[in-house]
This record gives C-alpha cells, structure tokens and sequence, in this order.
C-alpha cells in the first residue's frame, strides 16, 4: 500500500469543516464539503494525531485565526482567504506572538 501524503491545504480543509461542528466527519456530506478525495479523507481520520501534529501549531490553529472570535478561516484559510470560519464574514488575522521557526 502506498503511503499518502496530506498536504497543509488538504489538512486544513478537513479541520476546518470539522470545526464547523461536524461531530460526525465518517458521512458522505461531511467529506463533500471538504472536496477531498476519499483516499485522502480517509487517511485524514485514521491519522489525524499525526496530521494535525505536523501542521497545527500547539494551541491547535494554523495559518493563523480570525481576529473577530479566534476561529479558523474557511479553507484555504489564511492569508488567501479572510472569511471567518464562524462568522462568515471578512475578518483580521489574529496577533499572535512570535513564534521563530
Ligand atoms: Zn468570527
């Protein structure tokens, strides 16, 4: 079996439909939203502890949070999409500390 790669973008489109309250990520309408291939979405579920490992920062965000209540952008998230996750709506980045990579 080939082993599959997530990618930051393909991460980031799972966690954030999975923020939008979806307790239940294993249905079809769940994964549509994500416009994930199934592979890829699979892999996501069963390997999520890695996954979000690698590409989510300590306090679980990536690519930053909304400035308007410190949810996740829509994917793609920041900085090439400015919607709030929660709000639907335009919104700032949120300062956080440096962090030096
Ligand atoms: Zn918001």
């Amino acid at each position: 079996m080939k082993k599959i790669q997530i990618s930051e973008e393909e991460f980031a489109a799972y966690e954030s439909v999975r923020r939008l309250g979806h307790h239940n990520m294993f249905t079809s309408a769940a994964r549509e939203m994500t416009n994930l291939d199934k592979e890829t979405y699979i892999e996501i579920i069963e390997h999520y502890d890695i996954w979000s490992k690698k590409y989510m920062d300590d306090n679980g965000t990536f690519g930053g949070v909304s400035n308007c209540c410190g949810a996740l952008f829509m994917y793609p998230g920041w900085p090439d999409n400015d919607i709030c996750s929660r709000c639907k709506d335009h919104s700032g980045l949120h300062e956080e500390e440096d962090k030096n990579e």
